[in-house]
């Protein structure tokens, strides 16, 4: 025998044929795990053990998606299907070996396959993952769920797994038999497999017997695997017919065999529901919330769109997800994961089923991209959900805004995105507000209308960096006075998403850091208090317009502050300071839109500017007025150094 150590694509058994005397035994080589599949083994066998069943399920999906795999590649090839019957699934066990296997009569794997699929990890996602949990110092179920543990569960209960396979259309010769302890390394050898599809034998450790009794298996495939489309069989235990419970040879079928989303909603229960999810999402977390269609009529399809509680770990960085949405099925046959086809991309966080009864057979990716029926159908699964999420947002608030915390920010890509759904999706907004404590307390566009002031037709926000800053900003202080509730408008997207947002409901939207704020109508000054003010500021600022030079376009009396000396403000139509940062760190030229600095005359900084006879001084504290609102305002300082300098200054001349 011949050994071979380390991730190899050698194979011996092969080159041998070059190289005669290693011709004789040379089939089984062993291969060391990647380190990051070493890792997550270690991880799943000791974070999974309260929930060690679901490695059944997990192995029973592997095999229906092997058997849909396999009837979809037969639809060109219907020789693939061979003589072998009905696609299905054997579970059994051998009680004197210890063994409990899974068998299916589904695609199978070549030997390359079995390597990229059993052997490597090859998600940059999932490295990333494993970084995030060795940082959090924890690996407890719900991190595993949102990566998905897949094959790798069978390491909770057995200590050796053996998996034999042979490709569909292949011949018997190619077969290959892949074992490993689940330590740190598996061995591979070719052998001759007579049918095609995958067995996965489990070795079971010494104290999970209970994986060896018919009858506890019979229950877990009813609870977590009956609504997989495939029969799955079991030996008929001979205790049915009197016996002493050893298994016989003939076998029975033990699961409802039919595609879940084809069965009448009245008859399917929340869990089988939750389990159809966990089997196409691959996520171990219950799902949030579900809708469930039959639509007849110009187009004739079944959908079954589910919102999930969680985001997978590497949603937001691409990845291993990118495979797993929408799965599209034509009548019952499962044809392509295609989420991007299905849905708009603000809307890739639901996962589940389409299965049409109008596409063809034979649809492939590009002919599916050009086919009319489809953008009826994406429509169509748009609505299902925003039908959903309006339906959690009114009913069940509490998930509502789980949604909004996983999802919101991917969400609010819509009001771009689905111009026909604008004002619906625009409904689903929520918002942090200064009428709220704390970020997650959030409002909607509607609740703020509810309660704008008599006179009040604009809808006021601020953008900021973050709910703190936006919340202690100056530019905040009039309007509070007066009452007026200001959406706070605080996530990174947002900014972008202003842009989109200019008008709801009949109102405008206004960015109040922005051009000539008059609220004068709730209270605030009038005209000519106004023009009071500035006579009487007009000394101290035109001493700031000459000291301040070129930084700003304008100073002026601010109707904003109340406490505060200073604040930035932007004409209406200038692109906010934090855009403009965005677009420059992405390499884009940005026309330089300089600000106008407004200031607070009763405030006791500007008054003493207005007093300060020291020319030096004075320049000082102009600057210091102006480097105080950009800081406010989340601006770099260009020279930092000279402004801590400053404030010094400024506080040892005070003490
Ligand atoms: P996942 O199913 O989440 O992709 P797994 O670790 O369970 O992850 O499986 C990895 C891959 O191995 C699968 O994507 C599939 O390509 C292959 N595989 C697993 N089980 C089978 C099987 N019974 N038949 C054919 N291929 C399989």
């Amino acid at each position: 025998m011949l050994l071979e150590i380390g991730p190899l694509r050698l194979y011996p058994d092969r080159i041998s044929l070059n190289q005669g005397a290693l011709s004789v035994t040379a089939s089984v080589q062993t291969h060391k795990f990647e380190a990051e599949v070493a890792q997550v083994l270690h991880l799943v066998t000791h974070s999974l053990y309260s929930h060690k069943e679901i490695f059944l399920r997990e192995l029973i999906s592997n095999a229906s998606d092997a058997c849909d795999k396999l009837r979809f590649e037969a639809l060109g090839k219907p020789g693939l299907l061979g003589g072998e019957g009905e696609l299905r699934i054997d579970v059994s066990i051998d009680k004197e070996a210890r063994t409990l296997t899974i068998r299916d009569n589904g695609i199978g794997m070549t030997r390359d396959e079995v390597i990229a699929n059993i052997g490597t990890i090859a998600s940059s996602g999932t490295r990333k993952y494993l970084e995030a949990l060795s940082a959090e110092k924890k690996a407890d179920a719900n991190l595993i769920g949102q990566f998905g543990v897949g094959f790798y569960s069978a390491f909770v209960v057995a200590d050796k797994v053996t998996l034999t396979t042979r490709k569909a259309g292949e011949e018997g010769s190619t077969g290959v038999r892949w074992e490993s302890a689940g330590t740190g390394e598996y061995t591979l050898e070719s052998l001759d497999v007579p049918a095609r599809g995958t067995q996965v034998t489990l070795h079971l450790k010494a104290d999970e017997d209970e994986f060896l009794q018919p009858w506890q298996l019979r229950s877990l495939v009813a609870r977590y695997s009956d609504h997989i489309g495939f029969p799955i069989r079991m030996p008929v235990a001979d205790s049915d017919k009197g016996g002493d419970g050893k298994t016989t040879e003939e076998w029975e079928v033990v699961n409802q065999a039919s595609a879940l989303w084809t069965r009448p909603k009245s008859e399917l229960t929340d869990e089988e529901y939750q389990n159809f999810y966990k089997h196409i999402s691959h996520d171990f977390n219950d799902a949030l919330a579900w809708t469930h269609n039959r639509v007849e009529g110009n187009q004739n399809f079944t959908s079954l769109l589910y919102v999930p509680a969680k985001s997978p770990f590497d949603f937001f960085g691409g990845g291993r997800d990118d495979r797993k949405g929408l799965k599209l099925y034509v009548k019952r046959v499962f044809i392509m994961d295609a989420a991007e086809q299905l849905l708009p991309a603000y809307l890739r966080f639901v996962r589940g089923v389409v299965d049409s009864d109008d596409l063809p057979l034979n649809v492939s990716r590009e002919i599916l991209q050009q086919n009319r029926n489809l953008e009826k159908l994406k429509a169509a699964c748009a609505k299902r959900v925003l039908d959903l999420l309006d339906k959690l947002a009114s009913g069940e608030p509490e998930k509502f805004a789980t949604f909004w915390k996983e999802f919101g920010g991917v969400f609010k890509e819509g009001v771009a995105e689905d111009f026909a759904n604008k004002e619906r999706i625009a409904k689903l907004l929520r918002f942090a507000s200064t009428q709220g404590e704390g970020a997650a307390q959030t409002v909607s566009l509607d609740d703020y209308i509810g309660r704008m002031k008599a006179d009040q037709d604009e809808i006021y926000y601020l953008t900021a960096d973050g709910y703190a800053a936006a919340k202690g900003s100056p530019q905040l202080e009039a309007l509070k006075a007066h009452g007026i509730e200001v959406l706070l408008l605080v996530d990174r997207i947002d900014e972008w998403l202003s842009n989109y947002l200019t008008e709801y409901a009949g109102k405008k939207l206004r960015n109040v850091a922005k051009g000539d704020l008059d609220l004068s109508k709730f209270g605030g000054t009038n005209e000519e208090q106004r023009k009071q003010a500035e006579k009487a500021a007009e000394g101290v600022v035109s001493r700031l317009k000459e000291l301040l030079g070129e930084r700003v376009r304008d100073v002026r009396v601010s109707a904003r502050l109340t406490d505060s000396p200073s604040v930035l403000v932007l004409d209406e139509h200038d692109m906010s300071p934090a855009m403009q940062r965005l677009l420059k760190q992405a390499g884009h030229d940005v026309p330089e839109s300089k600000p106008v600095l407004e200031i607070n005359p009763a405030n006791v900084l500007v008054k003493r500017l207005e007093g300060e006879s020291d020319n030096s001084r004075a320049n000082d504290l102009a600057l210091l007025l102006f480097e105080q609102a950009q800081i406010l305002e989340g601006a770099p300082l260009d020279d930092p150094a000279a402004y801590v300098r400053r404030v010094n200054q400024l506080l040892v001349n005070a003490g």
